[in-house]
């Protein structure tokens, strides 16, 4: 079985809507996860967006109190806080690393910040598809960038070594953090606009800077932003991967299924099992050497550059 990096599942905010205790049902189980050779994945931390900054706070919580007790304590899931998590032990079991998406639940204050990085969550994603107080998402008619507390919570990120999430942030929000940081950024679900005119996915120009600085991009499987076809094969996907592979992605290009927040899933591809099958296709279309890159090592490799190399507890003081 091939091994598989994933960059975005909803499962804690899928555990947490349907009031927990339902890990058995979830697309992205650990069990599910392991059926498809997933080894490491990357777990999002999504609050509801229409909620109040209090009440996403709390569903924020309450999702890492899920990833603590259902998917580290009962089902054996690493948690990877720093790079070395990533070399240290044996090769195989599943890894998790912890992101937030959409980052309103923050109120503006970094405080809140600085205690999610404790509790060990490495990724920043500012908004979901609408505008906080932070930033417009990408369906926000206006298309602002980020604002100045937008910019306060990036650089409270990079000092504490976490890395920013471009996924649903608006076109103008992505330049501003193309202007603000230098180093590399992920994209963790998101696909190629000139391949799909969907606004979730990126420009051609944004993919190539995105490559440029060493970042990453994650393919995703909601048909909506794939493809107009009714009922697409892996072909539409391969699209999506082919083009970006022409914009100079072959190190920077992998997956992040969003299994658990799928509203249309690809045939074939609605659970974290599904990648076993997955795979192989993978395997057959791009050699040996590609699908690695394309299925563990991109994303590996990004997330050993991203995360600060050892976990340095007094790096949170403020
Ligand atoms: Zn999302």
């Amino acid at each position: 079985m091939y091994a598989v990096a994933d960059a975005h599942v909803d499962a804690l905010w899928r555990m947490v809507t349907a009031g927990g205790d339902l890990e058995p049902a979830l697309a992205s189980s650990p069990e599910r996860l392991r059926q498809g050779g997933v080894a490491l994945q990357v777990f999002a931390l999504y609050a509801s967006a229409g909620l109040p900054p209090h009440a996403q706070w709390d569903q924020v919580l309450e999702e890492l109190d899920y990833y603590y007790a259902a998917f580290v304590a009962q089902a054996g899931v690493t948690p990877v806080v720093s790079a070395a998590d990533l070399s240290a032990g044996a090769k195989t079991g599943l890894r998790g690393v912890l992101a937030l998406e959409g980052a309103g639940c923050l109120a503006g204050q970094t405080w809140r910040l600085r205690t999610l990085h404790r509790l060990g969550v490495r990724g920043l994603g500012l908004t979901w598809n609408w505008a906080n107080d932070l930033a417009d998402g990408c369906l926000e008619a206006r298309g602002a960038g980020l604002t100045s507390r937008g910019r306060e919570v990036i650089r409270e990120a990079r000092r504490l070594g976490m890395w920013v999430d471009l996924a649903h942030l608006s076109e103008a929000g992505i330049r501003d953090v193309f202007r603000m940081l230098d180093g590399p950024v992920m994209a963790s679900h998101a696909n190629a606009r000139s391949v799909h005119p969907h606004p979730r996915n990126l420009t051609d120009d944004v993919l190539r800077e995105v490559f440029a600085r060493g970042g990453f991009v994650g393919v995703t499987f909601e048909a909506s932003f794939v493809t107009a076809e009714r009922s697409p094969g892996p072909a539409a996907l391969f699209r999506h991967i082919d083009h970006m592979l022409s914009l100079g992605g072959e190190d920077n290009v992998g997956f992040g299924s969003d299994f658990d927040g799928l509203s249309r899933p690809l045939p074939g591809l609605a659970t974290a099992a599904d990648y076993a099958a997955f795979a192989r296709q993978i395997a057959a279309r791009y050699g040996h050497a590609l699908a690695e890159k394309l299925l563990i090592g991109n994303l590996m490799r990004f997330l050993r550059s991203a995360l600060p190399s050892a976990d340095l507890r007094d790096s949170s003081s403020p």
